[in-house]
C-alpha cells in the first residue's frame, strides 16, 4: 500500500472519453479552420472544457468540511490561512511555489492563476457517506459534493461569472479540498472503514469533469480533488504545492506520463517511459517541453534540413527544438523528437537539490539535454468487432484528415498512452537516454532518469527509429556545452 504514496493522482481520460454521448458536444469547435491543429481546439472537440492555459484565469478554491472532520476550529482557521498560500501566495510564502506563482513562471508569463480560497464549506454527511453514494447509486463520490458546494458558493457569495474567464459558462477550474487526512492516516484513524471498497481512490488527490445537466448560468466542469494534507507533504513548516501543481497540470488538460500498470498488483509493466522526473510523471520539478508545447508556452524551432542552432537553457526562455519524423504537420499532435537543455536552476532548482518528501527521486543535478519521443497523433476510432469498446481504426495523418473526421462527428483522440494498457498502440512520451541511444527508456525497467541519461557534450543520437520508420541518417550532435546553452548540430533528416 505503501507504493501508493508514489502515485498521486488517479485520472481516467480514456474510460472519460468513452463515457461520452458524441451527439451532446462539439458546441463550441471551428472545424472549419484548416492549419495548426491545437491541443485546445482538440479538447474541446471531446467536449473538455479545460482550464484556459493562457491569459488571466480565476480558480475557485471551495475547501470541504465533512460532519466527522477531526478538525478543531483553530486548526481550521490556520489550514485556510495555508491553503490560501499554497494557492495563490508568492513564492517566498512557500516551501517551493504556490499553484499561481508556478504556472506564473512555467508558462514564462503566459499564464496567470488567481483565484480565492472560499470560506468552509460545510457538508453534512460524513465521509464515508460522501462515497457510499458511488456504491449504492454508482456515481462518483465527488460529484454531490461538487454540485452542493458551487451551489452554496453562488447563493452566498459573488457571481460565479468572474471564475469563466475566456465565457465558455463554464467555471474556469474548481478545486475541492477535503479538510481530512488522506488514504492511509484516514485509515489509521479509521480501521473500521479499511475494507470499504474505493474509499482509498476517494482519500486521494484526482482530476475530474463533471458533464452532468445542472441550472447553475455558470457551470462546473473540470475539477479537482485532494486532501488538506498534501500542501503538508514536504514537512516543512511552510506550504507544499506540488501535489496541486500536478492536479493543475490535469485541468490544463495534460495528461499523466507514468505508467498507471506499474503498480497493478506487481506483475504489470515495470517500465517508467519519461523515467520519473517530471511534474506529469512523479509530481517533482518543472514542466517538460512536450507539456508546455501542447499549452502554447513555448515556440520550438523546427528543424528541417541540416542545421547547427544553438540552443539556450529552457528554464530561461522555453527554447526547444523539433526534430519531425519526416514531414512537419505545423500540430503538437503528431510523431517528433523535442529537445531541450535541462539545468538545475529555476522551478527544477528545489527538487533536483533536495529529494522531494526524502523519498523521491532528486531531479538531475547537471546540465544536459533531454531528448523526448513524443507519439501524439490523433487516430479514428470505430466500434469493436465484439462491440465491447472501440478500436484503432487509422491514424489520422494530417490536422486536415483531423479536421474532416471532426466534421463527420467520428470518433477521434489521442492514439497512445504511457500506460500500456491504456493505449491503443504505442507509447506517448519517452525520454530517450544517452547511454543507448536506440533504446527506448521503456527498456529499462524500475529505475528512475539519472544524469547519465541527459546528452552532454560530445554526445551523439544516430539512426533513430521512430514508430512510422527509422530515420537511418539522422545525426544529432551536442557541443559547445556551457551552463546555459549548447549547440546542437542536425544531419540527415528524413533521408
Ligand atoms: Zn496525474
Amino acid at each position: 500500500m505503501k507504493l501508493k504514496n508514489l502515485f498521486l493522482c488517479l485520472c481516467l481520460p480514456f474510460l472519460f472519453s468513452c463515457q461520452f454521448n458524441m451527439n451532446s458536444l462539439k458546441t463550441s469547435v471551428d472545424v472549419s479552420q484548416k492549419d495548426g491543429l491545437t491541443y485546445q481546439t482538440f479538447r474541446k472537440y471531446l467536449g473538455y472544457h479545460d482550464l484556459p492555459s493562457t491569459g488571466n484565469s480565476k480558480m475557485l478554491v471551495i475547501p470541504v468540511v465533512f460532519s466527522d472532520c477531526s478538525l478543531s476550529e483553530q486548526e481550521l482557521k490556520t489550514e485556510h490561512e495555508f491553503l490560501e498560500k499554497t494557492f495563490f501566495g508568492k513564492s517566498e510564502d512557500t516551501y517551493w511555489e504556490s499553484v499561481s506563482s508556478f504556472y506564473q513562471k512555467s508558462s514564462y508569463n503566459n499564464l496567470n492563476i488567481t483565484g480565492k480560497v472560499s470560506d468552509y464549506f460545510y457538508y453534512n454527511k460524513t465521509i464515508y457517506e460522501a462515497n457510499k453514494v458511488y456504491i449504492d447509486e454508482k456515481i462518483e463520490p465527488t460529484y454531490p459534493i461538487l454540485l452542493n458546494a458551487i451551489n452554496w458558493y453562488n447563493q452566498n457569495y459573488d457571481d460565479l461569472s468572474e471564475f469563466d474567464s475566456d465565457g465558455d459558462s463554464y467555471i474556469d477550474s474548481v478545486w475541492l479540498i477535503y479538510m481530512e487526512d488522506y488514504y492511509s492516516d484516514y485509515f489509521n484513524e479509521h480501521p473500521e472503514y479499511q475494507d470499504v471498497n474505493n474509499l482509498a481512490d476517494f482519500l486521494w488527490a484526482y482530476t475530474y469533469w463533471y458533464d452532468r445537466p445542472s441550472d447553475l448560468k455558470i457551470k462546473p466542469f473540470s475539477y479537482s480533488w485532494g486532501s488538506y494534507q498534501f500542501s503538508h507533504d514536504a514537512k516543512k513548516s511552510l506550504p507544499d504545492a506540488h501535489t496541486f501543481i500536478h492536479e493543475t497540470g490535469h485541468l490544463l488538460g495534460l495528461d499523466d506520463y507514468y505508467n498507471y500498470d506499474y503498480t497493478a498488483s506487481f506483475s504489470g509493466d515495470r517500465t517508467k517511459p519519461i523515467g520519473g522526473l517530471d511534474m506529469m510523471d512523479l509530481n517533482i520539478l518543472d514542466h517538460c517541453s512536450y507539456s508546455k508545447f501542447l499549452l502554447n508556452w513555448i515556440k520550438p524551432t523546427v528543424v528541417g534540413e541540416d542545421e547547427e542552432l544553438t540552443l539556450n537553457a529552457f528554464q530561461n526562455n522555453g527554447e526547444a527544438i523539433i526534430v519531425p519524423v519526416s514531414s512537419w504537420s505545423g500540430s503538437p499532435l503528431d510523431e517528433y523528437l523535442i529537445l531541450e537543455l535541462y539545468t538545475p536552476t529555476g522551478l527544477n532548482e528545489e527538487d533536483s537539490t533536495n529529494s522531494y518528501c526524502n523519498r523521491y527521486p532528486k531531479g538531475f543535478d547537471k546540465c544536459g539535454v533531454k531528448i523526448y519521443h513524443v507519439d501524439s497523433r490523433l487516430g479514428l476510432f470505430t466500434l469493436a468487432n465484439n462491440s465491447s469498446g472501440i478500436q484503432l481504426a487509422s491514424y489520422l495523418s494530417s490536422p486536415n484528415a483531423a479536421y474532416d473526421a471532426m466534421k463527420n462527428d467520428y470518433y477521434i483522440d489521442i492514439v497512445n498512452s504511457n500506460t500500456p494498457s491504456f493505449s491503443y498502440d504505442k507509447k506517448l512520451i519517452t525520454l530517450l537516454s544517452s547511454t543507448n541511444v536506440n533504446v527506448y527508456y521503456a527498456n529499462r525497467p524500475y529505475s528512475n532518469a539519472d544524469n547519465t541519461d541527459l546528452y552532454k557534450d560530445g554526445a551523439k543520437l544516430k539512426g533513430y527509429t521512430f514508430h512510422q520508420y527509422k530515420d537511418k541518417d539522422l545525426t544529432i550532435e551536442i557541443d559547445n556545452m556551457s551552463f546555459d546553452s549548447c549547440s546542437i548540430k542536425i544531419s540527415g533528416i528524413g533521408k
